[in-house]
């Protein structure tokens, strides 16, 4: 998720691997490291903080004069940030060092029967499985050290790895997380992300996935998984380091929109087993008491983390039979809430420092209730406040409208209701196997969807001059229209406002006439013809509707040539893919517009304030 950079050249490699990292640290990380091997020997130095604060130990007192190395910043997901969890990591002798970003999703499995066979581990990563592996596997050929230690591995990754006893050499391989080689004279570089070299060379490999290289000084072998060799073509970036960093997107935002169905993988990775039908949330610390003795459930939550929180509400009651309210932070801390030991709060934050939501947590444990977090931030204040917790692990989020990382709440929350229906017996095995594989499937069904985006641009360029708009949407997808509405007023100012679809007689078709565009969702099977219905009244006020409806849908097709087809997923995931449609949406109309997306007026990444 975070940045790597490997050098070998002639230049003294601390520098420019250090030089790479920071041209890396827009994304966000929490700690870094460099490992250089020089003399015949690895040196390791890596600490928790910004590399300005920590570029004395890094670089300046690091007198090396290595010519080959690699170095990492984190963003934690397994483990907290500190100087131990940093990379790169080794093996039992420090022979071998691993930078790696992507999560390996069966490092508990490898860790153990690693730990039997007498590994020592020094850290709580799941990434420094990658260096005992290789060490385990290492019979004095490199790369096919790397190529078999992988054949155990289960996640993503993207790696760079140096060996102590072949000081020419970078061994690199990646599975769903990005990697590229530069390509320079008498020096070759790998990196994460184009940023980190694009000072040094515009010459440029990327590699696929299960595809990988061995850089030397003078030469670059690729190779794939299978050890076969592959012929490669480099391409020369144009890019300015500006434009680098949001990896060819005109925005944050549309990459983030873009990067999805990986965020999708990485919430999952490792906590499903399709085989048993079981869900395994490692951080959340509930007892089977605490969950039999729960008898409401109470989210708190603040802007796009809310409404994820009442997608929430609707899951877990259908899938847990709990009752739940969603609340919004700020009302909930000031109205008295009615909470006591036997209820359970789940706090939602990207942030984790959301001022208001920690105000409602600290409310709630005053009122003696369990709290749970859903957080993407780790070490973030919310994560000290809560009882247990479920990371979302979206990655660092830079765009301030929030996408990825409501995604990834929606993917959190799903697994958690499907893992306390399992353990309340509401649900069977068989159930929770089903939508494991849904879930599963569900991102490269979002991939389709994202192809759809030149559709989506032109229904953009259509209605980027209207002054108001009307979201409609039901049950699960009622939050869908909510978040589908804020994602528009945030960045495009267009006023938008998101309705019940049945609740739409009851007041705001009022405002309907030929000038007010209704985004509807309709693709949730228990309330189509319901929706079907609303639709209609929308028609006959000559109101002007876009649809957002299931493949194959030839209903609504006759009503309005503007529908927006989604592949069918099952109601209870509807709103993850359903929402794809409205980022876009949104993000064309503001861009259309010639506004700031990342930045929108008067908006804050993370609201710390009341
Ligand atoms: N999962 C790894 C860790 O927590 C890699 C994190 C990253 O990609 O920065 O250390």
């Amino acid at each position: 998720m975070c940045g790597i950079i490997g050098y070998i050249g002639n230049k003294p490699a601390n520098d420019v691997i250090f030089d790479g990292l920071t041209r890396l640290e827009y994304r966000g990380y929490d700690s870094a490291g460099i490992a250089v091997i020089d003399e015949g020997a690895i040196h390791v130095r890596k600490d928790i903080g910004k590399l300005r604060n920590i570029r004395r130990l890094l670089v300046d007192d690091f007198a090396s004069s290595s010519s080959i190395g690699i170095g990492h910043t984190r963003w934690a997901t397994h483990g907290r940030p500190s100087a131990f969890n940093a990379h790169p990591h080794g093996d039992c002798i420090s022979s071998i060092m691993v930078a790696h970003n992507g999560i390996i999703e069966n490092f508990m499995k490898l860790k153990k029967r690693l730990s039997d066979e007498g590994h020592e581990f020094k850290s709580e990563t799941d990434s420094e499985v990658l260096a005992h592996l290789i060490e385990s596997n290492y019979r004095g050929d490199f790369r096919q050290a790397v190529l078999d230690a992988l054949k155990h591995v289960e996640g993503a990754y993207a790696i760079a790895v140096i060996h102590q006893k072949h000081p020419d050499e970078i061994v690199c391989i990646r599975k769903e997380s990005p990697l590229i080689v530069g390509l320079g004279i008498e020096e070759n570089f790998v990196a994460s992300d184009v940023t980190a070299i694009l000072q040094y060379t515009r010459q440029v490999v990327y590699l696929d996935n299960f595809e990988g290289a061995v850089v030397r000084r003078d030469g670059i072998s690729f190779f794939n998984i299978t050890g076969a060799s592959v012929e490669k073509k480099a391409v020369q970036v144009d890019w300015n380091p500006v434009a680098a960093e949001k990896g060819g997107f005109s925005h944050f935002m549309l990459k983030e929109i873009f990067e999805q169905p990986q965020v999708i993988r990485n919430t999952i990775g490792g906590r499903t087993s399709e085989e048993e039908g079981k869900i395994y949330l490692e951080e959340l610390k509930l007892t089977g008491p605490d969950i039999y003795r729960t008898q409401r459930i109470v989210i708190v939550a603040c802007g796009t983390a809310y409404y994820a929180g009442c997608v929430g509400k609707y899951l877990i009651e259908k899938l847990v039979q709990i009752p739940v309210e969603c609340d919004l932070a700020s009302e909930f801390r000031y109205r008295s809430p009615l909470v006591d030991a036997n209820t359970l709060v789940i706090a939602i934050s990207q942030s984790g420092e959301t001022a208001d939501t920690l105000a409602a947590v600290k409310e709630a444990k005053s009122r003696k209730a369990k709290v749970l977090g859903i957080v993407n931030a780790k070490e973030s204040s919310l994560t000290r406040e809560v009882d247990g917790l479920v990371y979302i692990h979206a990655g660092p989020e830079i765009g301030v409208a929030s996408t990825k990382a409501y995604i990834a709440m929606l993917t959190a929350l799903t697994l958690l209701a499907l893992m306390l229906g399992k353990i309340r017996s509401v649900l069977n095995s068989e159930f929770v196997k089903e939508k494991i594989k849904e879930l599963k499937i569900l991102p490269q069904q979002i991939e389709r969807v994202l192809e759809k985006h030149d559709q989506i641009r032109e229904l953009a360029s259509i209605y980027k001059h209207a002054r108001s708009f009307l979201y409609l949407g039901r049950g699960f997808n009622y939050p869908t229209a909510l978040e589908g509405a804020l994602k528009l007023k945030e960045i495009s100012y267009i006023h938008a406002e998101a309705y019940a679809a049945g609740e739409m007689k009851h007041g705001p078709i009022a405002l309907i006439d030929d000038q007010m565009p209704v985004m509807a969702i309709v693709t949730q099977s228990d309330v189509y013809d319901k929706t079907l219905s609303n639709l209609k009244e929308v028609q006959a006020r000559s109101g002007c509707l876009i649809a957002i409806v299931t493949e194959g849908d030839s209903e609504i097709r006759h009503m309005t040539d503007h529908v927006i087809e989604l592949p069918a997923v099952s109601d209870i995931l509807s709103p993850i893919i359903n929402v794809i449609p409205l980022q876009l949406f949104a993000y064309f109309v503001a861009d259309l517009r010639g506004l700031d997306v990342d930045q929108p007026r008067n908006l804050a990444k993370s609201v710390t304030v009341e």
